[in-house]
């Protein structure tokens, strides 16, 4: 056998106080206790650290992941229908024809002022219209 013996890998045990890992619980992984989970871990049960310190660590092979509390982690933030709804209303009012019809258009009303004044097309042509008739007597 020529194949030179590898260096020995430190072994690293669970080391729940955080004794040898300054203060930071350390665990192998997969022995991390219930209730600490990964930030992707949080992530898939819809929820994100919020703010937390880092509660401990999983040590895997040279790998390190963070484990975050799930019960101090707060619900990722997420549009819920009703705001949804706010959201669409209110970029709707905003694009409200302010011309007779009062149709609401997504990205069909001009921008505010001449010479649309914030109608959409349709209300623009018959303001004109009505303007050319009142100027034609
Ligand atoms: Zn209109």
């Amino acid at each position: 056998m020529g194949r030179r013996k590898r260096e020995p890998q430190p072994v690293f045990t669970t080391d729940p106080t955080g004794e040898h890992h300054g203060g930071l619980p350390t665990f192998i992984w997969k022995t991390a206790p219930p209730g600490y989970l990964t930030r992707r871990q949080l992530s898939a049960k819809g929820l994100r650290p919020g703010g937390q310190p880092v509660a401990a660590q999983v040590r895997r092979g040279g790998r390190i992941a963070l484990l975050y509390r799930e019960d101090l982690a707060k619900p990722k933030f997420t549009l819920t229908d009703d705001k949804l709804a706010a959201v669409w209303i209110a970029a709707l009012s905003r694009q409200r024809c302010a011309g007779p019809c009062g149709r609401t258009a997504l990205g069909y009303i001009p921008k505010q002022g001449a010479p649309c004044w914030g109608m959409c097309w349709d209300c623009t042509d018959q303001a004109r219209e009505r303007e050319q008739r009142n100027a034609h007597g």
